[in-house]
């Protein structure tokens, strides 16, 4: 790949099976997949295009290679990349980015494995066998929950202070665990864990975990024989249900909780919009990423420094077909976002 090209946003779709409690009240299928023409077409009418589409029986092993093995390689050539999961509650997105933490420590390549242990499985292989650079990997987790960060690496789910920095607006969250890890078996205790802090934390503010986002860094550190170092970074993350952004603008403000939650992803649609228009991209200082602390965290992985897929998770169930068409018609218009990704340095 050329460093700094333009590099389109590649998105694909995803719908997992009916599921029995469907089935047994008589839903029926919505959705075709042509796989030739890696179309989806809703209710017999409406086909969407993706770069990858993934019918029901598609299984866990073939979304990793297909949508994220390659970005595993450039993360370790030294370029950022994202994995983002979209889509409503109940659509699948825990079970394909493996943030359940009934499954997210398993070593062994079992077929519910969802894509972030594969992905550490799949680093801690590779590194092996890299024998010119000496590399370090850390892990971060966090939760971004009524716009406030928690660290779900820290002993109690924790709340953190976020600092935006003045030159770039990024962010930078204060006192954040970012945990070494010389292991795969390290790294997947550090998702259990972070997934199981997430849940219990979820539970006792009598929520749900699809209600906040999710976000699982590896930062990959490699020391270059020549005494150069390249640092990169791979964002997975696990977006909050997407019809909580339908909700807050029924509900209006009334719910602080609701409002907070769909800031972020009501914040990330604007952003779409935008870049997704050859004017809007232009106006890069308009872009509005500081209207949400997602999209501030996201910055680069929708418009800057990042090689990104996005998944948007469907639920193939004719009784879904409203958020399905909105899930597939957000999916299509980040098609058109490009970023600009560049080996990090230093
Ligand atoms: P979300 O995170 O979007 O709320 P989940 O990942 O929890 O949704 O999925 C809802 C249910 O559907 C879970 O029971 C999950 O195991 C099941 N499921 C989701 N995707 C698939 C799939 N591709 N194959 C089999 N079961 C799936």
């Amino acid at each position: 790949m050329a460093e700094g090209k333009e590099c389109p946003v590649k998105v694909a779709v995803r719908s997992r099976p009916l599921s029995v409690k469907e089935e047994h009240d008589g839903a029926t299928r919505c959705l075709e997949f042509i796989e030739d023409k890696s179309q989806v077409v809703v209710a017999l009418e409406k086909g969407f295009t993706f770069d990858y589409t993934f019918d029901d029986e598609t299984t866990q092993e073939t979304v990793y290679k297909k949508c994220v093995a390659h970005l595993v390689d450039m993360v370790l050539q030294g370029y950022n990349a994202t994995v983002l999961a979209y889509g409503q509650t109940g659509s699948g997105k825990t079970y394909t980015m493996g943030t359940d933490y009934h499954y997210s420590n398993q070593l062994t390549e079992t077929d519910i494995q969802g894509i972030i242990p594969r992905a550490l499985i799949d680093i801690f292989k590779k590194i092996k066998d890299m024998p010119d650079a000496e590399c370090l990997v850390k892990i971060s987790f966090i939760e971004i929950y009524n716009e406030e960060v928690y660290d779900l690496l820290s002993t109690v789910r924790q709340r953190k202070s976020v600092h935006i920095q003045k030159q770039n607006s990024s962010v930078v969250v204060l006192g954040l665990e970012e945990l070494k890890v010389n292991s795969v078996e390290v790294a997947l205790s550090c998702l259990k864990k972070g997934c199981e802090t997430r849940t219990k934390g979820a539970t006792a503010l009598n929520a749900n975990s699809s209600r906040s986002h999710a976000i699982f860094t590896v930062h990959v550190e490699q020391l270059l024989v020549d005494g150069y170092k390249k640092k990169s970074k791979l964002h997975l993350v696990d977006l909050a249900g997407s019809e909580m952004v339908r909700k807050t603008k029924s509900e209006g403000d009334r719910f602080k909780e609701g409002v907070n939650i769909n800031l972020g992803l009501l914040a990330l649609g604007n952003v779409i919009n935008i870049l997704c228009t050859e004017g809007g991209r232009k106006q890069q200082n308009y872009i509005p990423y500081r209207n949400s602390t997602l999209t501030r965290f996201l910055k680069d992985s929708i418009c800057g420094n990042s090689l990104t897929v996005m998944i948007a998770c469907i639920n193939p169930a004719d009784s879904n077909l409203v958020e399905t068409v909105d899930t597939l018609r957000y999916a299509n218009r980040a098609r058109n976002i490009k970023t600009k990704p560049v080996i990090n340095r230093c």
